[in-house]
């Protein structure tokens, strides 16, 4: 099919920056002219091809003139146009320019203005990023609310009577929002204490010196002599037929549900879906997750996989593992169906919601690497960098999701401290063998290290040690004593490789254990520290003990 662009009304043609034949895609600048309103630029709002050009430069047009014709690209978001008042343009300077606010751009920013730098930070959205906004704190803000109603409903174990209780998620989704604005707003007083100037706006290259930042109502162009990417991930549906039909949710959009589902399905279950699917099922939705290897958490060794697998059963979420998701069908009492194979076998579920959290990939749109001349991973996917954070271009630095290395607030955070270190003259590299992972499903889990799994798989020669909770005094006076601790140490140095652990403030216990690998601790030196009593912490104590001959307060 062909669009024909008309002009909407009198005035002069500019400049023109397509030609027939050219391939146009979405934002990209068609041409400028000059009315009588002032100046303003025709842009695309899809893509297609130009098929003719019906003006020339410094042509007089008047309203309704067919300026050009454009053919659609089967299959493809075709093209529409949108006139733009033309804005004006800004010239400023920086030592490091960063795109992106979030947990890797905004540290970034800080680090490098505490080392001296003049500092722009570009972000389109909201300072805090996917992280503050709609990651990692509000969906630890929801796991509290269900730990709190879980609590309520076992209060009577600890000798506590309550009758009347129920989940309000008008409240629940209050008491989170007001945590993510307080934190954000925490992020702009952080900035102005440390005059790094904030630009509200979308950050594109130029080339490799200048990043053109669009604000509502100018362009600001950054001539920066160092330039952070730190734009982060989004979303990946499955390439099938309903993916985003009208009941399927991202995370981000399951994060603002004021209405409790009867039931959801979670298609993927990895660290995302499955917190998702604790939070879910503590507030009373039945929960199915279908996913497609063959376990939930399929990174983690099979001993905590099964233990989480036994929890998450018990809560009465439903896993459907080996499972691959074919089609997603609307139903005429609003509802989805949710249609998948199972060992060659057809399966259909009817939920009310479905959570689409099969991955997250870079978000490297509106960006224009190709100006600044940046080479992506031999994948395509994410922005190749060295272990200095550095790209292909030597004053560009890549941080973060966008470089999909590893996709925690943590290490992007760290690669934005190495990279600006390294901008200001240092020479630090990244070390990834001691990152800390936290699942926050019910019961926790983290890692940090090698599994037990990925230290075989590399031929180390180690030793295992392991506790349970159960003997953890603690853990017990707290309620739960699911779950256990595993110490990996490697024989030929005495040193800690690797820790997995599932149970009660993992997420919290696995610091000490990273502090243990990133320096080299042997056992020896864990063992002879003192742990204080009685705290949770005793099962890492006990956890290297039993790789050195038995721990103190167990015995099978
Ligand atoms: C539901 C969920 C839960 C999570 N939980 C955890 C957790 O518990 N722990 C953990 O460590 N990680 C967690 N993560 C992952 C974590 O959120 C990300 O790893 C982290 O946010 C990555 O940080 P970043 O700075 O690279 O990118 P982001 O936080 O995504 O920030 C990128 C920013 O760049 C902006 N931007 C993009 N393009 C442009 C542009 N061209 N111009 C201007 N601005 C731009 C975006 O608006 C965004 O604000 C979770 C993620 C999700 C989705």
């Amino acid at each position: 099919m062909i669009t024909e662009v008309k002009a909407t009304r009198l005035g002069t043609i500019g400049k023109i920056n397509v030609q027939v034949g050219s391939k146009i895609s979405a934002g990209q600048e068609l041409l400028t002219m000059e009315t009588k309103k002032g100046n303003a630029v025709i842009k695309a709002t899809g893509n297609g091809i130009i098929e003719s050009i019906e003006i020339e430069e410094g042509m007089e047009v008047k309203v309704a003139q067919v300026l050009l014709k454009v053919r659609e690209v089967q299959g493809e978001n075709n093209v529409g146009v949108k006139e733009e008042k033309i804005k004006p343009v800004e010239k400023i300077q920086s030592d490091v320019t960063v795109i992106g606010g979030g947990p890797g751009g905004y540290v970034a920013a800080i680090k490098a203005s505490k080392m001296g730098a003049k500092v722009v930070l570009v972000e389109k959205e909201s300072l805090g990023g996917t992280c503050l906004n709609c990651g990692c704190i509000p969906t630890k803000a929801l796991v509290r609310s269900a730990e709190v109603y879980d609590s309520i409903k076992e209060a009577d174990a600890f000798g506590i009577a309550a009758k009347e209780f129920s989940v309000d998620m008008d409240k629940v989704i209050g008491r989170k929002n007001s945590i993510v604005s307080r934190l954000v707003q925490g992020i702009e007083y952080l900035m102005d204490k440390n005059s790094i100037k904030v630009i509200k706006g979308n950050g594109k290259f130029l080339d490799k010196d200048t990043v053109e930042a669009e604000t509502e109502d100018k362009k600001v162009q950054i001539k920066s002599k160092n330039v952070i990417i730190a734009t982060g991930s989004e979303t990946v549906y499955l390439p099938i037929t309903g993916a985003k039909s009208k009941n399927v949710l991202t995370s981000k959009e399951i994060l603002d549900l004021k209405e409790l589902p009867e039931s959801l399905a979670i298609i993927g279950g990895g660290v995302i879906g499955m917190e998702f699917a604790f939070i879910f099922a503590s507030f009373g939705v039945k929960v199915s997750v279908v996913e497609f290897l063959d376990n939930i958490l399929q990174m983690l060794d099979q001993d905590v996989i099964d233990e989480i697998t036994a929890a998450a059963e018990k809560k009465g979420i439903t896993l459907y593992t080996g499972s691959k998701v074919e089609e997603i069908i609307d139903t005429e009492d609003n509802k989805s169906i949710l249609k998948f194979t199972k060992n060659g076998e057809l399966k259909y579920i009817s939920v009310h919601k479905v959570l689409m959290s099969v991955g997250r990939k870079p978000y490297l749109d509106n960006l224009s690497l190709e100006n600044a001349g940046v080479e992506l991973n031999d994948n395509k996917k994410g922005i190749k960098v060295n272990l200095k954070m550095r790209t292909n271009v030597p004053n560009i630095y890549a941080i973060g999701d966008a470089t999909n290395i590893i996709q925690l607030a943590h290490v992007a955070s760290h690669q934005g401290i190495v990279a600006v270190e390294n901008i200001m003259g240092k020479d630090l590299e990244m070390d990834y063998s001691a990152v800390p992972s936290a699942i926050f499903t019910h019961p926790e889990i983290a890692t940090v290290g090698l599994s037990e799994k990925a230290a075989k798989d590399k031929g180390l020669d180690v030793e295992i040690g392991k506790f349970p909770y159960a003997a953890n005094g603690k853990a017990l006076t707290m309620g739960d004593e699911r779950g256990f601790i595993k110490i990996i140490k490697n024989k030929a140095t005495s040193k800690i490789v690797g820790a997995s652990i599932i149970g009660i403030n993992s997420a919290d216990l696995i610091s000490p254990l990273t502090l243990a690998i990133r320096n080299g601790l042997t056992t020896e030196q864990i063992i002879e520290t003192i742990f204080a009593h009685p705290t949770t912490a005793e099962v890492i104590h006990e956890g290297v003990l039993s790789v050195e001959g038995g721990a103190l307060h167990f015995a099978e």
